[in-house]
């Protein structure tokens, strides 16, 4: 029988849940199931983290909130107030984001298929767009209206993503180059910037190691660059390394409700951190024996970052209360909770969250009671997908109906990237966790 792969808990996080769980039963009571807490300190805490290791440095630096990652306006608020810029790619998060008290200055617009009222709104706020094409860059120099300029950055597709359609290749780079230097009274050229898949740290240094002949060629053309953002991507540890390594191989078809172990997984027992994974960055040989920081340093670049994920890492949990607990065909069971696997998506994905649920009694008297009991968990829809975990779960005892289902760390693409109102459920409900002077919980609507 597989270990359960308990949830690494951020100490506030803690609190609540283990603390006091009548508290969080009794939110659940008030605001419906599933029920999104968002703690915004944490993200506070996470900008902090990363800012140390770019002070260790001494490198200029310039971190963007990655806003597509969360929906939460307490989150972007929680950005500004860190003092973070925010990395916007649509309309609409361009507008909460200045809606937060964002200044558009340290605003980045990313993003391939940017509409005019995007670029629009981009321009007249003086926001920076990082431009995907050179097709884009034509269509913003149509847009902009003297003698306000376009604040540019250039993303460049680094050879470990050869194939991805976001970015240009150093020859584009160079054809977009010319075009800027020919149009400076439309454009201010700030630098270049990359995103890639995968969370690998070698691949961010192989990319910057790329990009030194463009900032080469940019200072041939008087186009001086200000910064290199290299995007996020930036781990998060969701639970212990050795349990993680331990559990992935053990892993049978028979652990699945699908008779499948899933082929692909985000590394949620990965060994590096955010922090760890820019230390690597930045003290990572770059080429002509220079460290990356003091290549950075000596070109006079702001290494800017566009994390999501890493950013929201611990700052929410989903609590779904559980209805029904149903016997199947060959002596299985399935756990039916009151909401559904768009609040919970990987399995959407063809994946799964290898991150268990903690079961809250409803009654804490029960919590000792009961033999050791192997679920998988459903939502209430009608349809057959609808499976918050395929994986069948080892409880120590019979979740109950009332009980509550927790999933921590659910802030990062995984509450509410899918989340919808399908057989008219309201949406989830989000609720901020402010924890006071006096190290209380105050608690309101998002
Ligand atoms: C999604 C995205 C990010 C954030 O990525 P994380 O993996 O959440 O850190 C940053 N920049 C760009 C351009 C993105 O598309």
């Amino acid at each position: 029988m597989q270990k359960p792969l308990v949830p690494l808990l951020d100490q506030a996080v803690a609190a609540l849940l283990h603390a006091a769980p009548g508290q969080l039963a009794g939110l659940v009571g008030r605001h419906g199931s599933p029920l999104n807490v968002v703690w915004p300190h944490i993200l506070r805490q996470n900008v902090d983290t990363l800012r140390a290791v770019l002070r260790a440095h001494d490198v200029r630096h310039e971190i963007f909130y990655g806003a597509k990652v969360n929906k939460s306006p307490a989150l972007v608020h929680a950005a500004v107030r860190a003092d973070a810029g925010v990395d916007v790619s649509s309309v609409y998060e361009l507008r909460d984001a200045l809606g937060a008290g964002a200044d558009p200055a340290r605003v980045v617009a990313t993003g391939p298929a940017k509409t005019a009222v995007f670029h629009a709104e981009l321009l007249a706020c003086g926001a920076l767009i990082s431009v995907d094409s050179c097709e884009e860059l034509a269509a913003l120099e149509a847009a902009v209206v003297a003698p306000a300029r376009a604040r540019v950055l250039l993303r460049y597709r680094p050879e470990s993503n050869r194939n991805s359609r976001f970015g240009m290749d150093a020859a584009e780079l160079l054809q977009c180059l010319h075009r800027l230097a020919a149009r400076r009274a439309s454009f201010i050229f700030e630098g270049f910037h990359c995103h890639l898949g995968g969370y690998a740290w070698q691949t961010r240094v192989q990319a910057i190691g790329e990009l030194a002949a463009s900032v080469a060629a940019a200072r041939e053309l008087d186009l001086p660059p200000r910064m290199l953002d290299i995007g996020g991507g930036l781990p998060v540890r969701y639970v212990d390394g050795d349990a993680y390594d331990a559990f992935l191989p053990a892993q049978e078809p028979a652990d699945y409700r699908t008779g499948r172990v899933p082929t692909s997984y985000y590394p949620y027992g990965g060994r590096t951190d955010a922090a760890s994974w820019l230390h690597n960055v930045l003290a990572a040989p770059c080429g002509d024996g220079r460290t990356v920081a003091q290549y950075l340093n000596a070109e006079r670049l702001t290494l800017a970052l566009e994390p999501g994920r890493s950013l929201v890492d611990q700052a929410a949990v989903t609590a779904f209360r559980v209805t029904q607990v149903k016997a199947l065909a060959d002596g299985k069971h399935v756990v039916f909770v009151e909401g559904s696997s768009f609040s919970a998506c990987e399995t959407w994905f063809g994946s799964e969250f290898l991150v268990d649920p903690l079961l809250l009694p409803s009654d804490p008297q029960r919590a000792s009671e009961g033999a050791p009991f192997a679920a998988y968990i459903a939502g209430h829809s009608c349809l057959d997908d609808d499976v918050i975990t395929n994986r069948i779960l080892n409880f120590d005892r019979r979740p109950m109906p009332g009980d509550l289902l927790v999933y921590a760390n659910t802030a990062g693409y995984q509450m509410d990237l899918l989340e919808n109102e399908f057989h008219r459920h309201p949406m989830p409900r989000r609720i901020v966790v402010h924890v006071n002077a006096r190290g209380a919980m105050e608690f309101s609507p998002d």
